[in-house]
């Protein structure tokens, strides 16, 4: 006779005999013995009644007992989990391999005309059992796992949300917009041109012959092209070129600025980088006299730095502009007077009290032959302001490189 209800010192965990794992907790068989590891490892329920010696009622009912026992055992050590649920499912009532096939087939079918109707009855009250107790598992391991799923769904809205910052404008864009909107609010409009150019547009056009000195300071980039292709290219070193592409598609009158990139070969320090920002201003029309120019660039320069600032023009020199002027604006940091608040000189006029602003003039006539307007019928005014300058002048900025280096907290100073 086997005895199953002692637990042995020593016992070994039983791999499927049934198809069942062994359980994580108890070191038993799913099909709820336990076998010492001396024991040679068999499985009563793969074994008939005879073989197993059984000859009697009480045997019987205390060998179902024993089952029914071990049953028990196992479903207690389970947490109540869907997975666990299943595996107990298939180990006890799966149709080929579950432990109450097993009875059936080897205990049942086999037992002798004597013992049939006790082995019939116990299996079907051991069955009812398991079937009984498998139910209510099943039922609470739903519950447990849609109670899961409804805490894990549940909105909790007392929890902070998720910020997700929100990006603003770079400082240079900020100064693109408020120089954009003076400029429309005096009827200009805006209009783009490529950076790529040929040296006709860039320099030709404009005045700048191939041997002209300026082209020195505008030394710029090449670009390598393929063998055969059509060329020279380069990257533009002023927003000028578009003044040409304007007025080769358009008759007068014309009012647009052009905002943009421009490249030249300088080795980036607190004042140069090689790519920086530029407005290029052009209005042309049939009775633009120099009075218009100064005063557009002074209601500009007003706008942008306060009615306070004054604005002067010194006589300069372009080749795209006859005459030429540098416009300054009286200083916006010692309010013109050369003199730090704090006493001494003002280090950003160095005590002058003026402050450079751009180079502006009126178009030259020369340029006007390249788009084919007739100088003698139309007149305007061109001016190239410098944004970056611009931006460090106006928020106290002391180095253009801040600009490039996408350090946020300089971007954040400028929300
Ligand atoms: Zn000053």
């Amino acid at each position: 006779m086997v005895t199953l209800a002692s637990e042995p010192a020593n016992y070994s965990v039983v791999g499927a005999q049934h198809g069942c794992a062994p359980s994580r907790h108890d070191f038993l068989c799913l099909c709820g013995v336990i076998y010492p590891s001396t024991m040679p490892i068999d499985n009563p329920t793969d074994r008939t009644l005879a073989e197993l010696g059984i000859t009697n009622n009480s045997e019987i009912s205390a060998l179902f007992a024993t089952v029914r026992e071990q049953f028990d055992h196992q479903l207690a050590a389970k947490t109540g989990s869907e997975p666990e649920y299943l595996a107990l499912h298939h180990a006890w009532l799966g149709r080929k391999s579950g432990i109450l096939s097993a009875i059936t087939d080897n205990w049942l079918k086999s037992a002798p005309p004597a013992l049939k109707p006790v082995v019939g009855q116990s299996l079907n009250e051991l069955k009812r059992h398991v079937e009984g107790r498998m139910e209510s598992f099943r039922v609470a391991a739903e519950k447990s796992a849609a109670e899961f799923a409804a805490t894990r769904e549940k909105i909790d809205l007392s929890l902070p949300g998720v910020s997700r910052p929100i990006g603003t404008h770079h400082l240079i864009r900020q100064v693109f917009q408020e120089i954009e909107d003076i400029f429309f609010s005096i009827g200009f409009s805006v209009v783009e041109g490529p950076e790529i150019e040929t040296p006709y547009y860039n320099f030709e056009a404009l005045n700048i012959p191939e041997h002209h000195p300026v082209r020195d300071d505008m030394d710029t980039f090449y670009l390598e092209l393929p063998k055969g292709a059509p060329g020279p290219l380069l990257l533009r070193t002023h927003t000028s070129p578009v003044q040409i592409h304007t007025m080769e598609k358009r008759q007068p009158p014309v009012r647009v600025i052009v905002p943009g990139k421009v490249y030249r070969r300088d080795n980036p320090d607190a004042t140069h980088s090689f790519m920086f920002h530029q407005i290029e201003g052009l209005a042309v029309d049939s009775d633009i006299t120099f009075c218009d120019f100064t005063g557009t660039i002074d209601y500009f320069v007003k706008q942008f730095f306060g009615e306070g600032v004054k604005t002067r023009f010194r006589p300069s020199y372009f080749p795209f502009t006859e005459p030429s002027v540098e416009f300054d604006a009286s200083c916006i940091f010692c309010g013109g007077s050369g003199t730090a608040k704090t006493g001494g000189t003002c280090s950003k006029c160095k005590g002058a009290g003026w402050i450079e602003l751009f180079g502006a003039g009126m178009v030259d006539p020369a340029v006007y032959g390249f788009v084919n307007y007739d100088p003698k019928k139309v007149s305007g005014f061109a001016f190239g302001i410098g944004i970056d300058r611009l931006a460090m002048l106006k928020y106290g900025i002391d180095d253009i490189q801040v600009f490039f280096q996408n350090d946020v907290r300089f971007l954040r100073q400028f929300p």
